[in-house]
């Protein structure tokens, strides 16, 4: 509403520099497309980094021969991300305020302080007709990728956020988990058979390798990467960068009207709660090479927003003296969060929105900004009030 505002002020304030009287007629009816300068994006790609704060980045860059795509970034900004009942905040809360836009308690799967539902950006994105996606290094049903897919008061509560996910809609579902779809205690329910009559490939590393997967655009796909949590990247686990390598053409190919797509390094997290560096380490650079496959794509396509950012900080990790490029002295505060402002790193149209220090609530409506879905047609079925008016 503010970009809408200061848009009037300015056509406002062009109309008055005007010597023509015509100008006046601006004033009374300006024109209600938005100014030329200001590009909409037709996509939006949306990486977090689960425990990524500024150490964690800077671990991985002098780790790493003082290199990381990260660098290609040149709009930065920081977000506040306390939650509305700590200001240590736990991954359900902040990633619920970056997919719905609002502030809520630890705990929280896109539910207000009320437990009330909010709808996420993925969800309001789907609404009007745009390919959705979430890619995870963790369980599907877990804190991050769950906040954009359900609506839960419990982070814990894994089959039922399991059933939100499978009706979700969403085209692309890529992560660990698969024990909360096909074998649940809470009910009955075969959640491959729901997916399969939703129109999904549904599929998992029980029965193929993610890169000898056959899919086609004409399916939308669920490959569970683990019956629970898949394993380090150090162990094995080699899917997060060939699909990230694949989402985005085939979202792309899923819809004409662009796509909205969430990609979580959720082990990084792990790593700061175990205070393990290599394990960081390794984390850290597989999610930069994710981070330089996106902005390969985005640099080609030149219509999509890329934004990279964490949730909070995990470990309170410092880097020591004594330490030497490619041979650090780490040393960690805790084995939990901590309350540093996180960076937001933007590409693309839309990225200017990024710079300056905002709350974590606000890149939920910078994206809706970008994307500028206030202004698209569509007839929201699932629109709660708990978001504002934005
Ligand atoms: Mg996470
Ligand atoms: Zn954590």
């Amino acid at each position: 509403m503010s970009r809408i505002l200061s848009l009037s002020f300015f056509f406002l304030l062009v109309a008055c520099n005007q010597p023509h009287p015509s100008a006046a007629v601006m004033v009374v009816n300006p024109p209600a497309d938005p100014p030329e300068t200001f590009h909409p994006a037709k996509n939006v790609i949306l990486l977090i980094g689960d425990g990524m704060g500024l150490s964690q980045i800077s671990a991985a860059l002098y780790s790493n021969n003082n290199h990381l795509h990260i660098e290609q970034f040149s709009l930065i900004g920081l977000q506040k991300n306390f939650a509305s009942d700590n200001l240590i905040t736990d991954s359900a809360a902040s990633a619920t305020a970056m997919a719905c836009g609002v502030k809520t308690y630890n705990g929280a799967i896109g539910v207000n302080q009320d437990t009330m539902p909010a709808s996420s950006i993925l969800e309001e994105a789907e609404a009007h007709g745009m390919a959705t996606g979430v890619i995870t290094t963790s369980t599907i049903v877990h804190a991050t990728p769950a906040a954009f897919l359900a609506h839960q008061p419990e982070r814990k509560m894994y089959q039922e956020i399991a059933l939100d996910i499978a009706r979700s809609g969403a085209d692309l579902l890529i992560g660990g988990g698969k024990k909360y779809f096909n074998h649940r205690t809470i009910d009955l329910l075969d959640l491959y058979e729901e997916l399969e009559k939703k129109n999904y490939l549904v599929s998992d590393n029980y029965q193929t390798d993610f890169k000898d997967l056959q899919y086609s655009y004409d399916k939308n796909l669920a490959f569970f990467t683990s019956n629970d949590d898949p394993v380090p990247f150090s162990k094995g686990r080699d899917y997060l960068v060939p699909a990230a390598k694949m989402a985005p053409t085939f979202l792309a190919n899923r819809s004409q009207k662009g796509f909205f797509l969430m990609i979580e390094g959720a082990q990084i997290d792990w790593a700061g709660h175990a205070n393990n560096f290599d394990y960081l380490i390794q984390e850290m650079l597989e999610f930069d090479e994710v981070i330089g496959e996106i902005l390969q794509f985005a640099k080609a396509d030149g219509e999509t927003l890329v934004i990279v950012t964490g949730d909070h900080e995990t470990g309170g990790l410092s880097i020591n003296l004594g330490s030497r490029m490619n041979d650090l002295l780490p040393a960690w505060t805790t084995e939990y969060h901590t309350g540093t402002l996180i960076p937001v790193f933007a590409y693309g149209p839309g990225a200017d929105l990024f710079s300056g220090i905002y709350d974590n609530t606000e890149i939920y409506q910078k994206m809706r900004q970008a994307l500028q879905l206030h202004d698209r047609n569509a007839a929201l079925e699932f629109m709660p009030a708990a978001n504002g008016s934005n």
